[in-house]
Parts: structure tokens; sequence; C-alpha cells
């Protein structure tokens, strides 16, 4: 079981990178943290704010598991809801279609 300590969307001052499209977010962007505990241990997430909206999706593609989702769970989200004939609502083809062009684009 996750629970989120704290969710907060701060200004970065140095580069990071986005745990679920990879992009660089440069310092002066907005990102998006979260950080995670479980029983054990606690860790940080980072994205980008496009991806931290599409968070939703992805989480209800996977039925909202326990662990929590990762770049793969994006990544097999959006390559299905990106086709033309998923069952995705426009809003949620444009986010997986955004996630795709993001993750395969240059600025990495
Ligand atoms: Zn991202």
């Amino acid at each position: 079981m996750i629970s989120e300590i704290s969710h907060t969307t701060p200004t970065a001052r140095k580069p990071h990178r986005c745990f679920a499209c990879w992009v660089t977010i440069q310092p002066g962007e907005t990102y998006d943290r979260s950080v995670l505990a479980d029983y054990h241990t606690a860790w940080t997430i980072k994205s980008c704010l496009p991806c931290s909206e599409a968070m939703q999706f992805v989480q209800a593609y996977w039925e909202w598991p326990e662990e929590g989702v990762g770049e793969e769970e994006y990544h097999e989200w959006a390559w299905h809801a990106s086709r033309a004939d998923s069952w995705a609502t426009e809003e949620e083809r444009t986010a997986a279609t955004t996630y795709l062009n993001r993750r395969n684009g240059e600025n990495k």
C-alpha cells in the first residue's frame, strides 16, 4: 500500500527528468513533485505537468493499482489510448498522443 506524503508543484531550480516521459524539466519551469511512501521507505516522483494531468487516465486504465504507475504503465496506456479505435475520449486520446510525442521527442 502506497500513500502520498506530500504533493506540490514547485518551480525547478535545476534540471529534472520527468519519470513518465523523460523530458527535461528546465530550471524556472513548474513541475509536479510527489513524495510517496510504503511501509519501508519513501521516495520522490517528479513529473512534468502534462504527465501529472494524464496520471488520472493511467491510473484508471490500470484500475488504480496499489503499487502506483510508472513509465511502462504510461507507455502502454498511451499506446492503446491513442489508437483511433480506442475507448478513449477525445481528451484522453489527446493526452495519450501528446505523451507519446513528448516521450519520442528531442527534448531529453
Ligand atoms: Zn512527462
